[in-house]
């Protein structure tokens, strides 16, 4: 464990506050995972890879970390709160496949995105419909403990038991978001407004494709449950850092807090992680309106996924952040150049502890600092300008890609295949020379059209033999 101090942008107080967690070394940490109902577009990985960063930052500083995932495959509506349809159906209705296809297919298309753009895969990932008695025990204690209520056979919260429902949010009654504030089908089981569904029986769709049993007819579970349950399986009672996209901090964030608390009478999670959206120039990101932009996308044009790690990286993740293809020209060069000055780090020199020491502290003060992965870039950049031995080099560069993760150390495992590749070359274009000298053409002719069958081009001229690799 480094001595480094860890500051964190907290929602719920508003401010930048000093991180520290229940129990010294350790860190439970929640994220809440992606609705399985289509494939993710390149904003919500940003959340996932902002997440990402700060999971293995704080086990490069020497955190235990324990991170745990949902994956929604039930309940979420197209609001965001009680109205509109479960997006699952929809994509289910959309590609005329069962539910449970639906949410495999696009859970496996999910993870493999993750692969893609390194982002290390959560210690536990556990989909929503595993954890269907965890649900309905969480909502049979709100009722006892008076939190909830039945009416027109659907399980509400009763957010009027709490004194402060807004405590993450700041939100008022006018301010609420349209899905809530509309309320289009206007709910009049609903005590107060703000109170949400925990339990649905009597959802307007009676073709709700997975439903269970539960003490109050069969139906399914509200996607705020989720998150709460789920979070307490693995992490108990007492949560250091909960992540999400900006958007999640209401209504979703809020409930969660709301029903968790009632449930176990005391704080639940001290820091609230927030990253914020990814734009486009015409407005915020969607899967079904502009261009669906996805890594698969990125990768048909040509991108790396490691460019699009890096562009993230390059801002910070409480600012807005906009898209656009020329955006993402300027990083692809940057990162091309970036791995070119890698290639060229020798494993000369001796290893300078003091260096590696000092230029470590740099990066996780930098990176302690609210997550500031930009100037964490920036002190990668000053490290390989600066003085220190190409070993001592390789070995930062290594040590803090374990966080950035943007494939860095390949640099020098291609850097040894280049050499490698050289060196055999150049022993194929003497034993060429000596054939032809020894006027064995057959011989001469045999290595060039093997260098040919490996993509490399040989070009005699009069300082001698050049050679090139084919361009694919
Ligand atoms: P969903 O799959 O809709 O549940 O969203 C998965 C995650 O992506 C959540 O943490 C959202 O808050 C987040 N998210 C949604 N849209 C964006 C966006 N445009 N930029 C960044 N994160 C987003
Ligand atoms: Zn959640």
């Amino acid at each position: 464990m480094t001595d480094a101090k860890t500051y964190l942008y907290n929602t719920l107080s508003k401010t930048v506050e000093e991180f520290v967690p229940n129990e010294p070394g350790k860190v439970a940490m929640y994220t809440c995972g992606p609705t399985v109902y289509h494939f993710a577009h390149i904003g919500n990985l940003r959340s996932y890879i902002m997440e990402d960063v700060l999971e293995k930052y704080l086990r490069f500083v020497g955190y235990d970390v324990k991170r745990v995932m949902n994956i929604t495959d039930v309940g979420h509506l197209t609001s965001d709160g009680d109205t509109g349809e479960d997006k699952m159906l929809a994509g289910a209705k959309r590609e005329h496949k069962s539910v449970m296809d639906i949410a495999r297919y696009y859970t496996d298309a999910f993870m493999e995105d993750c692969r893609k753009l390194s982002i290390k895969k959560p210690d536990v990932v556990e989909p929503a419909t595993n954890c269907i008695d965890d649900f309905i025990h969480m909502i049979e204690v709100l009722l006892e403990k008076g939190y909830a209520y039945v009416a027109g056979d659907n399980v509400y919260f009763d957010t009027s038991r709490l004194e402060n429902y807004y405590v993450l949010s700041a939100q008022k009654e006018e301010e609420l978001q349209v899905g809530v504030r509309e309320d289009v089908d206007e709910d009049t089981n609903k005590r107060n407004k703000t109170d949400f569904v925990l339990w649905f029986t009597r959802s307007k769709f009676d073709n709700q494709e997975l439903k269970w049993d539960s003490p109050w007819g069969v139906g399914y579970p509200g996607w705020h449950i989720e998150c709460s349950s789920i979070s307490m399986k693995h992490l108990g009672e007492r949560m250091d850092i909960h992540c999400g996209g900006v958007d999640n901090i209401f209504p979703h964030h809020t409930n969660e807090i709301a029903q968790s608390e009632a449930y176990i009478g005391h704080k639940w999670c001290n820091y609230w992680f927030h990253i914020n959206h990814l734009n486009t120039k015409s407005g915020k990101m969607s899967k079904s309106k502009g261009e669906f932009l996805t890594v698969s996308l990125l990768e048909e044009k040509g991108y790396n996924p490691m460019v699009y790690r890096m562009f993230c990286l390059l801002s910070h993740y409480r600012k807005p952040l906009e898209f656009s293809w020329e955006a993402l020209d300027n990083v692809a060069a940057a990162y091309d150049k970036l791995i070119k000055r890698l290639k060229n780090l020798t494993e000369e020199g001796d290893v300078d502890k003091d260096g590696v020491a000092e230029f470590e502290k740099k990066f996780a003060e930098t990176l302690g600092d609210d997550i500031n992965t930009s100037s964490a870039i920036t002190v990668l950049y000053d490290m390989l300008k600066s003085d220190l031995s190409d070993a001592t080099k390789r070995q930062l560069t290594a040590h803090f890609d374990e966080v950035l993760s943007l494939e860095l150390t390949k640099a020098f495992e291609e850097a040894e295949v280049d050499a490698e590749l050289a060196a055999y070359v150049e022993q194929m274009i003497e034993e060429r020379k000596l054939a032809k000298k020894e006027k064995n053409f057959t011989r001469a002719d045999e290595i060039r059209e093997e260098l040919a069958a490996k993509g490399i081009v040989l070009k005699d001229t009069r300082e001698g033999t050049l050679w090139s690799l084919e361009k694919a």
